[in-house]
């Protein structure tokens, strides 16, 4: 196992266990099963943990399974507050007095604010006295890191870690999502400011294995490297010195062993231009399926409506890739819950866009039939509906 430090010059596994994805026996997570894989991976070298409150189940059997094997205190356990569900700073309280209990522990060594989408969100909590709270939490220990995790848009991202002194951060990333959410250019800011960069999703939730096209398949089995697609995704990151750790929700020793290997293996600045291309050929396959052929380069911004236009796009395309669903939940969470309105029906159509796109992409005539796929009735109404709760009190909650 590798390590790479946080701020403290505490050393992390690159490899860290999501506790998202555990084996479900009947209604419940299959206790023993994890237990194996979380102690193959601790035994491995794996020392971050990472769960949430919303996890069904999760911080309990990580609780049980630390404690009973006397581990606790050789582990780094980050967990999440539910901070969309809580209105007032006893409720922030609550929540962490829970999870304490459930992960059987008097402190949490990486605490997160979970899903933020939007600076809004943040500026919400700080308004109810976060800040306070955090700080007595830290000068107790029962908190020794502070940060939070991410799913909006790269300028939100930027405002949200600009604005506190944080410890760490977690975000989407893998080599699909390089210009998207908070992105690389969210990456190297980080980095720039000495945070620590968790990244999720770094096969997007199993697509860069599972869902890849024919094409892509066979690129990779020819190349000279031998690499498995997962191990493609991960050395993509690992590749990176910005990046700290790379969670995997890990459920079967098979796929402890093979992330251990790759995270034995993998080295800064071990891509070659060889390997850059392969991975574009890979992405361009990916891509092919895709409905509008917009790179994410954003010569089109800003929008003088505030129409998010490579958003918008990614999820549409997302939605002939990746499936109608996901699509739809990506466009939710990037576009649709950001407290400045960024939808395609905000376009009055006048064209300074179209100037600027090298692909010459007809944004204006595309985005109109983004909006009517993305946002089918239902939707509209749910996605209006989560905009007023999140943004109570706020105008522009209700303008979407
Ligand atoms: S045409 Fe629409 S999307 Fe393009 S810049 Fe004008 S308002 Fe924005
Ligand atoms: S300029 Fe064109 S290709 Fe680039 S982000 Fe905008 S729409 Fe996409």
């Amino acid at each position: 196992m590798q390590y790479r430090k946080d701020q403290n010059g505490e050393e992390l596994s690159i490899l860290g266990f999501g506790c998202m994805r555990f084996t479900k026996k009947g209604n419940a997570l299959d206790l023993e099963k994890a237990e194996q894989e979380i102690l193959a991976a601790f035994r491995a070298g794996v020392n971050y943990f990472d769960t949430a409150y919303v996890y069904s189940g999760s911080e309990m059997l990580l609780g049980t399974v630390l404690s009973r094997n006397g581990i606790r205190k050789d582990v780094h356990i980050a967990t999440k507050l539910p901070q969309y569900m809580i209105s007032s700073i006893s409720g922030v309280e609550r929540y962490f007095q829970e999870e304490l209990k459930r992960l059987q522990t008097d402190y949490v060594d990486y605490y997160l604010m979970h899903h933020l989408t939007d600076a809004a969100q943040w500026e919400r909590l700080k308004n109810a006295g976060i800040l306070e709270w955090i700080r007595e939490k830290k000068e107790s220990g029962a908190i020794r890191n502070i940060g939070f995790s991410y799913h909006g848009n790269t300028e939100n991202f930027l405002k949200i870690l600009e604005d506190y002194d944080w410890n760490f951060c977690q975000i989407q990333y893998n080599y699909l999502d390089e210009t998207s959410q908070a992105g690389v250019r969210g990456l190297k800011a980080a980095a720039a400011r000495n945070i620590p960069v968790i990244i999720m999703e770094p096969l997007r939730g199993g697509k860069l294995v599972n869902m890849l096209p024919k094409e892509a398949e066979e690129a990779f089995a020819k190349d000279r490297r031998g690499w498995t697609p997962a191990e493609w995704a991960f050395r993509w990151l690992y590749n990176q010195p910005e990046v700290t750790v790379v969670l995997s929700g890990m459920n079967s020793l098979e796929m402890v062993a093979e992330n251990v290997h790759t995270a034995d293996q993998a080295r800064v600045g071990e891509f070659e231009e060889a390997d850059f291309a392969l991975l574009e050929k890979v992405k361009q396959a990916i891509r092919e399926g895709e409905k509008v052929g917009c790179t994410g380069c954003r010569y089109c911004m800003p929008c003088p409506q505030g129409v998010d236009i490579p958003g918008i796009f990614r999820c549409y395309n997302a939605m002939y890739t990746e499936g109608k669903r996901d699509g739809r939940f990506q466009f939710a969470q990037t576009v649709g819950l950001t407290r400045e309105p960024a939808f395609a029906s905000q376009c009055i159509g006048c064209g300074k866009c179209e100037k600027h796109c090298p692909q010459e992409i007809p944004i204006r005539e595309k985005l109109k039939e983004a909006d009517r796929e993305l946002r089918p009735l239902p939707y509209k109404i749910g996605i209006n509906v989560a905009r007023a709760f999140m943004f109570r009190g706020s105008r522009k909650g209700r303008k979407a």
